[in-house]
């Protein structure tokens, strides 16, 4: 054990007017947050601006960025392209309060990209879109029952809890009444997910079809497949949450790279370029439980923000940047550059742990190399979880707890800085013997 400051006072010491804020952010909100996600002992950072692959915090370090908005940002912070179409239309109208050719343009990009897609409708968040989903999905086949896969998040609504975000305390959470036409299957135990759809009253199963948390826990497309099979076979509707992978797989999102077509689609982050925004999108027949038609009742669906024009310029100039998929592809093969020196720099240092991950996105794990679900889903735990992020913070990295999502603005240099902090973070964390 060195003498040197712990890993966390050394963040406290480095970030004064961080800490400041927290301390106001304290009197306002529950535990000084505005999203359960942020909380970080001994605080979170205080961040002023953003561009590019970067972002600034309050004390001025500049920060390689992995949290890229919650992996909405995969054009990178303010693109000229998406702040010049924001600033146009902000002189135009925040709020419309009607139609406009806006929401045309945008769902025009979706039905183009996304091959699900035939008809949309635009929400708010990815909470909402998923919410909808559920509706139409109950609308269409008349059925009450939706099951969901374990560890897979689909926001917070009642419907999609348990939720189990990253990372999750071990107390159960309260508020959410129980809910018997909700059911968690476990989609790696055999023939578990089957027998809840052979008693035919399931309206739709809904799942991350990379596995859960952005294939944290990834799910084999083979078994993606095989649980699409088997929900058709009861009449059971498949939705893609792609709320994260949307436009970041590939244009045409996850379901375009395993070949697994849904029935029901599920969009946000990426689709709305960094705005607040998601659809729902997917077969007309469905969608059309949407569809005011005479004699027959429809799904509601309100909704003071939908299809935003602020959120509909950003989206479309986003998904202009993403279509030809040449910039996903060049993200895609940074992020793996980033995983082999993030593997190397574990080896180098003899400590127990491993990157991985999917597209442009990447994982950390400390322990032995595992498949176990759990363990995977948990990621970096408390109290490694807070002394990891304020050791690559002081390297200038900002991780999302122990994961990261890159953006085409994300290169070969940001991903050498990442893996030489991620060398000192190690040494740092293994000299206050936190790691072995
Ligand atoms: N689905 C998935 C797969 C998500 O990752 C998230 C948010 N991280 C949501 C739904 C909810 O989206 P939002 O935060 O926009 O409500």
């Amino acid at each position: 054990m060195s003498t040197a400051l712990s890993t966390l006072a050394e963040y406290a010491r480095s970030n004064p007017r961080s800490q400041a804020a927290y301390e106001r952010a304290l009197g306002l909100f529950p535990s000084g947050l505005t999203h359960d996600t942020r909380r970080q002992d001994p605080f979170p950072p205080c961040v002023t601006h953003a561009e590019g692959a970067y972002k600034w915090d309050l004390d001025g370090h500049r920060l390689v960025d992995y949290v890229t908005g919650h992996g909405a940002l995969v054009a990178g912070h303010s693109h000229p392209d998406v702040v010049e179409a924001v600033r146009r239309q902000a002189g135009r109208g925040m709020h419309l309060g009607a139609s406009s050719e806006l929401e045309a343009a945008w769902a025009e990009r979706i039905v183009r990209l996304v091959p699900s897609a035939e008809r949309v409708r635009f929400t708010s968040s990815g909470t909402e879109a998923t919410l909808l989903a559920l509706r139409v999905a109950r609308g269409f086949t008349g059925r009450d029952r939706v099951v969901k896969l374990a560890g897979h998040f689909h926001g917070w609504h009642d419907d999609a809890s348990p939720g189990v975000a990253l990372p999750v305390d071990p107390a159960a959470p309260v508020g959410s009444p129980p809910n018997p036409d909700l059911t968690v299957a476990d989609p790696f135990a055999p023939g578990a997910l089957e027998a809840e759809l052979a008693r035919g009253d399931v309206a739709c199963v809904i799942l991350e079809p990379t596995g859960a948390a952005w294939g944290a826990v990834p799910l084999p497309p083979a078994r993606v497949a095989s649980i699409a099979e088997a929900a058709r076979a009861h009449g059971t509707l498949v939705v893609f949450d792609e709320v994260v992978t949307g436009f970041r797989w590939s244009p045409g999102g996850a379901q375009a790279v395993i070949g697994v077509i849904p029935d029901l689609t599920t969009l946000a982050k990426v689709v709305a370029g960094g705005m607040p925004g998601g659809a729902l999108t997917g077969r007309a027949d469905v969608m059309d439980a949407l569809a005011f038609r005479e004699g027959h009742g429809k799904v509601e669906h309100p909704g003071t923000h939908n299809a935003h024009p602020l959120s509909a310029v950003a989206g479309s100039a986003t998904l202009d940047l993403l279509a030809d998929g040449s910039g996903l592809a060049r993200a895609d093969g940074v992020a793996a550059e980033l995983r082999a020196a993030l593997n190397a720099a574990f080896e180098a240092r003899s400590t127990p742990g491993f990157a991985y991950g999917q597209s442009s996105t990447f994982c950390l794990i400390f322990g032995e190399r595992t498949d176990d679900p759990v363990a995977l889903k948990g990621g970096v735990r408390p109290p490694l979880a807070s002394a990891l992020q304020c050791a690559m913070l002081l390297e200038g990295v900002h991780l999302f707890h122990g994961c990261g999502l890159l953006s085409i603005a994300h290169g070969p240099a940001e991903a050498e800085f990442t893996a030489n902090a991620f060398r000192q973070a190690l040494e740092r964390l293994q000299d206050e013997g936190l790691i072995p």
